[in-house]
């Protein structure tokens, strides 16, 4: 079974501050980590190759600073790293994101499975593993939090979506999301650390993937959307007021207020 993990480094969001000029994250007021619900879809992988056998091969978007968190990924059981990374690919939406790393995943060839994290926790959109499947043609299913049965055809998942569970049969190959639920990421061993600081991680430039690609969708360039204006919205300055009486009678006065202040016509 061959499995493709996206993951995605993130700022420690704790530390993390926003450039207010640029409407964008500014990402070197922060050090990086891997995005959390990422290692439970490189978890997933994991215990899939351990019971089916094949290979999980872990692809990030990023500047060349995430292959630190490939390296983690290959300590983790990842059997190949590969980093997408150019200044071409920078200042992508979530489009253009998924794009990219669809094009990688077309050029890497056959596979079985795709497995995202649910979202990130700086984007925190959901968006790019949906957008991945559709670029891909296969089937998806997001916030899965038990794989159920996987077979050479088909993979069965319960999802939770709101407050429903959903048991999804998908053929394969096919893209999931997970979330924190589906499992409790594995630590790495000191070995298999060291194994991986040796580990070669492959790169891919804006040359690579162009040649497979329309370069149009790449980057800044190749995003539809565009982030006018960011701002902190003003939640102070609100007067509560109380209001007491029967329920009717309550009622009434909350119309008044509504009908005065224009609220109601
Ligand atoms: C309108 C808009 C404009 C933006 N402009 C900029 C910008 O100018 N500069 C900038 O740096 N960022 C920008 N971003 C953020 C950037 O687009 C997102 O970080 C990126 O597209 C991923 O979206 P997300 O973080 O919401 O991922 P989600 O959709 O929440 O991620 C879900 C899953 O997809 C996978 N995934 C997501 N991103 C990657 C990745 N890069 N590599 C591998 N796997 C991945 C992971 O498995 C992840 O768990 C912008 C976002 C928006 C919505």
């Amino acid at each position: 079974m061959n499995i493709i993990v996206l993951m995605k480094q993130v700022p420690e969001i704790e530390k993390v501050r926003f450039d207010y000029e640029k409407g964008r994250l500014d990402r070197s007021s922060a050090g990086a980590v891997t995005n959390p619900f990422d290692l439970n879809a490189l978890e997933a992988a994991v215990q899939i190759k351990e019971r089916a056998g094949g290979s999980v091969t872990a692809i990030s978007m990023g500047p060349m600073q995430a292959i630190e968190m490939l390296r983690d990924a290959l300590a983790r059981g990842a059997d190949k790293a590969i980093l997408l990374s150019d200044e071409r690919f920078a200042g992508a939406d979530t489009l253009a994101t998924a794009y990219t790393l669809a094009t990688a995943i077309k050029k890497l060839g056959a596979f079985d499975l795709v497995i995202c994290g649910e979202k990130t926790v700086d984007g925190d959109t959901a968006q790019v593993g949906p957008e991945v499947a559709e670029f891909l043609g296969i089937p998806h299913a997001a916030y899965v939090e038990e794989i159920r049965e996987i077979n050479a055809k088909w993979i069965v998942v319960k999802a939770r979506m709101e407050q429903s569970d959903y048991i999804l049969k998908l053929s394969l190959p096919a893209l999931i999301t997970v979330t924190k639920d589906i499992n409790v990421p594995r630590l790495p061993t000191l070995r298999d650390k060291l194994k991986a600081m040796r580990a070669p991680i492959t790169i891919w430039t804006y040359d690579d993937l162009s040649q497979v690609a329309d370069q149009k969708y790449f980057g800044f360039e190749g995003s539809p959307t565009r982030v006018i204006k960011v701002f902190t919205p003003v939640t102070g300055g609100r007067r509560g007021q109380m209001i007491s009486g029967s329920p009717e009678e309550i009622a009434a006065k909350i119309v008044h207020i509504l009908r005065e202040n224009k609220i109601l016509g």
